[in-house]
């Protein structure tokens, strides 16, 4: 089990982690990528096929992976079923925020030390808190171990990231003027800022999950074409000693046909110190959060 894994183990370590969430992004079920909706984009084919492993999803239950769940156990490495019985999706529920509010793993760093951060950048028109039933699984932890969210002034300072990458959301939907579009590349400075005043940072990427519910295959692949881009700056910015993984709670996407979630295995991708070892002990969403601790603190 990834806890026990000795420390001599660590031979690579980064010295710092970025942890790209990307919602609803499965593996093809077939795995033959060049006949899947990645086919035309080089750059994702490439990270699924050479620089990632397969994960599994079903965390020892019956029925489609879920969210809620899902996330809960990629943020606190406990298998959130475990505590519900079954996939929960949408928001987390009390079983599931007392797990997230006491063992997520923005605490466990802070226990060691360890500066951690969420990128998100949260806008509101007017500016009150999230409604408590309406709190992902992100909000919560974020909210249990800072207390606050980054907001549009972060955004502004280039110390944030919207979660559509370059704020075209918030433009086109939110009504939202004063929040400017960014460029691809913009964005994944945005990232990288953020990034490199922490030894963790996590950043949440869900209109995968959206799309891969209601969107056409154009809308789809527009998404994974915003996602290949955005992946191709943050890895061109990459230094040496920086590790960036790219992790999924289930599948939607790659299944372009239905709208619905698969029970495919979802990619962890990884590039930079440390990614030997996370291909070699990852093989679940529990062991990302216990990975990512050994890896910042063994
Ligand atoms: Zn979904």
């Amino acid at each position: 089990m990834a806890a026990h894994i000795h420390s001599e183990l660590f031979t690579e370590r980064p010295s710092r982690v970025l942890l790209f969430f990307v919602d609803g992004l499965g593996l093809p079920h077939s795995n033959v990528l060049r006949k899947s909706i990645f086919a035309e984009f080089p750059i994702l084919c490439e990270l699924l096929q050479s620089h990632a492993v397969p994960l599994a999803t079903h965390l020892n239950v019956s029925g489609t992976p879920q969210s809620a769940t899902g996330q809960t156990t990629i943020l606190t490495g406990t298998n959130a079923c475990a505590l519900t019985g079954r996939p929960l999706s949408g928001f987390p529920t009390r079983p599931l925020r007392r797990c997230l509010e006491s063992e997520n793993i923005f605490l466990k760093l802070q226990n060691y030390d360890c500066q951690a951060t969420f990128a998100n950048a949260y806008v509101r028109r007017h500016e009150r808190s999230l409604q408590r039933n309406l709190q992902s699984a992100t909000t919560i932890a974020t909210l249990s171990a800072f207390g606050r969210t980054r907001t549009a002034d972060d955004l502004l300072r280039g110390n944030a990231l919207y979660h559509d990458l370059t704020r075209w959301t918030l433009v086109d939907h939110a009504g939202v003027e004063d929040v400017p579009r960014i460029t691809q590349q913009e964005a994944a400075r945005h990232l990288m800022n953020v990034f490199r005043q922490h030894q963790f940072c996590l950043f949440e990427y869900f209109l995968t999950d959206v799309y891969g519910h209601r969107g056409t295959l154009d809308q789809k692949k527009a998404i994974l074409r915003s996602i290949e881009e955005h992946v191709r700056h943050l890895f061109e910015q990459r230094q040496e000693d920086e590790l960036i993984m790219i992790v999924s709670d289930h599948g939607n996407i790659e299944e372009p046909d239905h709208k619905y979630h698969t029970r495919n295995s979802v990619p962890l991708v990884a590039l930079g110190p440390g990614r030997d070892t996370l291909f070699r002990e990852c093989r679940s969403l529990t062991d990302i959060t216990p990975l990512i601790v050994q890896l910042l603190t063994a």
